[in-house]
C-alpha cells in the first residue's frame, strides 16, 4: 500500500514528489511515457523564479525529479486508466494495479485542437501549438495565428520576432483577449487580423510540410486561401482529466473542481494540483505551488487517519 501516489510529471506533480518525500511519505509518481508535458516542449523559460538568466523547460523538469529522487520518490513510467475505490484507492495501469492511500492527481492540460484531418496530418510539419518552441523555425518566413484569446495575441506578437509577416486568423470580430493585450496586437505594424474566419482546411505537401489553408468566411460562408508556411494554433487548452470522468467533479470544460484556497477534490484523500484544475493563471511556477499544497494536504490527511 502506497501512501501518497502522484500522477504527473510536471511541475506540480514533481514538487508534491519533493514535498511528500521530504515528509518521509516515500511518494510513487507514475507518469505517461508517450506524453511530454507542457514544460517538457518549452524552450527557454525566463520567469520562472530564482533563474536570472533563463533556464530550459526540460531543465527545470530534470532537475525537479532529481530534487525528488533524492529525498526517496519513486518513479514509473506507466499509464493511469482509471481510478476506483472510496479510500484506499486503486489506480488501474498498464502494468498493474496500484493501492495507494492518497492519490495527487497533476495531469496538467493540453494545447486544443481544431480537430481537422490536415491538422493532424502537417502536425511538426508546419501545424504547431507552441509558438516559443517553433517561431524560431520561421525566420522571415510568413506564418498565422489562429486563436483570438490572450494566448494568441501573446503569440502572434511573439512570432513578429522571426517572422517576415504573421496573420492572426479569429473566428469572430471581437477578441476575446484583454482589451490592452487587444489593443497591442491591433496596433502592430507586423500583425494583419484576418475576423471572422474559420479554418476549414489545411493545404500542404510531403516536400514543403504546409503551404497555406482554405478559410470559410463566418458571415458571407465565402471561402478563400491563403498562403503561409506557418500554422500556430492558440485556441485555448484541454484539462488531461478524462480518465477521471464519473470519478471526481469537473466544471463543464472538464477542470477538476478543487476546494477554494486548497487542492481537496470532491473524493477525500484526493488531490489535484496544477493546469488540469487551474484555467487561470496556469503558469510552471503556481502549478508547482499547488504541488506543495498538494502536498501537505496529503500529509495532513493521513496524519489525521492515523
Ligand atoms: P482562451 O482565452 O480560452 O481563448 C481561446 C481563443 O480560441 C478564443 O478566442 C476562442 O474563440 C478561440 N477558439 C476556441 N476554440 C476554437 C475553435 N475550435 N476554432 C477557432 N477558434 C477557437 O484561451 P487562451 O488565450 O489560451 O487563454 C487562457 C487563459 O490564460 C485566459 O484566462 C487568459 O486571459 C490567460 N492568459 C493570460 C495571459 C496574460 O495575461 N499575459 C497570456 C496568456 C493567457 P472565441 O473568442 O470565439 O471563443
Amino acid at each position: 500500500m502506497q501512501k501518497v501516489t502522484i500522477i504527473g510529471h510536471g511541475p506540480a506533480g514533481l514538487t508534491a514528489a519533493i514535498y511528500s518525500a521530504r515528509a518521509g511519505l516515500e511518494p510513487l509518481v507514475l507518469s505517461s511515457s508517450a506524453e511530454l508535458g507542457q514544460l517538457d516542449q518549452t524552450t527557454d523559460v525566463e520567469n520562472f523564479p530564482g533563474f536570472p538568466e533563463g533556464i530550459m523547460g526540460p531543465d527545470i523538469i530534470v532537475n525537479m525529479h532529481k530534487q525528488a529522487e533524492r529525498f526517496g520518490a519513486k518513479f514509473k513510467a506507466s499509464h493511469v486508466s482509471e481510478i476506483t475505490g472510496s479510500g484506499p484507492y486503486t489506480l488501474k495501469t498498464e502494468s498493474g494495479d496500484i493501492e495507494t492511500e492518497t492519490v495527487i492527481v497533476a495531469t496538467g492540460a493540453k494545447p486544443r485542437r481544431l480537430g481537422l484531418e490536415s491538422e493532424q496530418k502537417y502536425w511538426g510539419q508546419g501545424v504547431t501549438a507552441c509558438a516559443v518552441c517553433d517561431g524560431f523555425f520561421y525566420k522571415d518566413l510568413e506564418i498565422v495565428v489562429i486563436g483570438g484569446g490572450d494566448s494568441a495575441c501573446e503569440e502572434a506578437i511573439y512570432l513578429t520576432k522571426f517572422a517576415s509577416k504573421v496573420t492572426l486568423i479569429h473566428r469572430r470580430d471581437k477578441l476575446r483577449a484583454s482589451k490592452v493585450m487587444a489593443d497591442k496586437v491591433i496596433a502592430h505594424p507586423q500583425v494583419d487580423i484576418l475576423w471572422n474566419k474559420n479554418v476549414k482546411e489545411i493545404l500542404g505537401n510531403e516536400d514543403d510540410g504546409v503551404t497555406g489553408a482554405i478559410l470559410t468566411d463566418s458571415v458571407t460562408n465565402e471561402d478563400s486561401t491563403l498562403n503561409f508556411s506557418g500554422f500556430f494554433l492558440s485556441i485555448g487548452h484541454l484539462p488531461n482529466t478524462d480518465f477521471l470522468d464519473g470519478f471526481l467533479d469537473r466544471d463543464e470544460e472538464g477542470y477538476v473542481i478543487v476546494q477554494s484556497g486548497s487542492t481537496k477534490t470532491s473524493k477525500e484523500g484526493i488531490f489535484s494540483a496544477g493546469d488540469l484544475s487551474d484555467k487561470v493563471y496556469r503558469q510552471a511556477i503556481t502549478a508547482a505551488g499547488q504541488g506543495c499544497m498538494s502536498a501537505i494536504d496529503a500529509e495532513r490527511y493521513i496524519a489525521e487517519k492515523e
